[in-house]
């Protein structure tokens, strides 16, 4: 498929890990201490976590009380070896579904070690942007699209030799045929929900073992946090169940959709009556800077968006009411009602949430000074 190795090649699949055999393990005390699972975003938008051990509190950890931690960036390619290490700087906490409460999920931020935001920490200017412009009340809503792999990184359930049958039966699919690795929905809902992750659906999608979930409405920076955790959460799962998890925005050439990571949004006056002048001005700022926001809504993109598949062309701005071949969408309801929200359907499904959240209120809004 895309010709990159596997990084481990294991011999039989049906025995990727041992997670039933785990469960009496987990059962164990654990002598007053939790355990502590740090979570970054790394240089290549993939997540690395690594474990440590904490005091156990009788009240919820807040991220002010967790300690920085580090990590060698130098083996993640976030720094370099003479000067390789990277502080991890706590910014959100979660429930840990895997080992079970009081265990949690500690969501980082990537620091060099003068305490400057690391080169692919883009949650640092989100954050300044969400905070400037806090009082429009942004809430966002992405579409999180995503690909099931096999071990050797052909789409799973997908025939050794060939294609399966045209699209069409997929969309929404029930059934055997229809749909595959349906487990691992399944308990990526549960372990989003057990996290407090504001995970708000799911559905198989057009190509065959693609699905999607939502996550939102989320106001400000708890978007990107929720996204990052949701796509931890879902790397994760898949590993017990021996299934890769591509974010490729066109995983397979041809006449097979593309992945996305459609990106709805309102503002506090978009959703209140009359609404919709708010919504059509959002969307001229939107048009002045199209190139730039393509430029941070994720890499091969140009694949996607090639105006068919249901999505508008890289080149050129579009939006239209209940249009799916354009840039931005105005949800037929909301052009009904006269308020609501609209969905940029550019960014693709490896895009970070927390660029597109945050140039989305730049072009709104206006940028932040130093
Ligand atoms: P589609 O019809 O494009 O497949 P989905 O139902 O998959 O739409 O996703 C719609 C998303 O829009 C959800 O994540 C939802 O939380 C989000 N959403 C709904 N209302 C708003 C709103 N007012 N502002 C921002 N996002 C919203
Ligand atoms: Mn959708
Ligand atoms: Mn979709
Ligand atoms: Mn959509």
């Amino acid at each position: 498929m895309n010709g990159k190795a596997n990084m481990l090649l294991q011999a039989d699949p049906s025995h990727i890990t041992y997670t039933e055999n785990l469960q009496k393990f987990l059962r164990l005390p654990q002598g007053g201490k939790i355990i502590a699972e740090y979570i970054w975003v790394d240089s290549e938008g993939g997540v690395r976590s690594k474990s440590r051990t904490l005091d156990a509190k009788d009240t919820d950890y807040t991220p002010a009380e967790l300690p920085m931690w580090n990590f060698d960036g130098s083996s993640t390619g976030q720094a370099p070896g003479e000067n390789s290490d990277i502080y991890l700087q706590p910014v959100a906490v979660f429930p840990d579904p895997f080992r079970g409460t009081p265990n949690i999920l500690v969501l980082a931020e990537c620091l060099n070690n003068d305490g400057t935001p690391n080169k692919y920490n883009h949650r640092h200017e989100c954050a300044k942007l969400m905070e400037a412009h806090a009082e429009h009340k942004p809430w966002f809503g992405l579409e999180q699209e995503y690909t099931l792999l096999d071990l050797n990184d052909r789409p799973y359930g997908w025939p050794k030799n060939g294609y399966p049958a045209p699209q069409g039966p997929y969309y929404c699919g029930v059934g055997a045929g229809k749909v595959v690795m349906r487990d691992i929905v399944e308990a990526h809902y549960k372990c989003c929900l057990y996290a407090g992750v504001k995970i708000s659906g799911t559905n198989a999608e057009v190509m065959p073992a693609q699905w999607e979930y939502q996550v939102g409405p989320c106001e400000g920076i708890e978007m990107g946090d929720h996204l990052w955790l949701s796509r931890f959460l879902l790397h994760r799962v898949a590993e017990e169940f021996g299934a890769k998890v591509s974010f490729d925005p066109k995983p397979i050439p041809g006449d097979w959709n593309g992945a996305g990571l459609h990106s709805n949004f309102s503002t506090k006056e978009m959703r209140e009556e009359g609404g919709m002048k708010h919504i059509e001005a959002a969307i001229k700022k939107l048009e002045s800077r199209h190139a730039e926001h393509i430029a941070v809504y994720g890499e091969g993109n140009e694949k996607r968006l090639t105006g068919r598949h249901e999505t508008g062309s890289i080149d050129t701005f579009s939006y239209g009411v209940a249009n799916r071949g354009a840039s931005i969408r105005i949800p037929r309801e909301c052009a009904a009602k006269g308020y609501g929200y609209f969905e940029d359907r550019r960014p693709a499904s490896n895009a970070d949430p927390y660029q597109i959240t945050g140039i989305i209120m730049e072009t709104c809004f206006g940028a932040v000074s130093e």
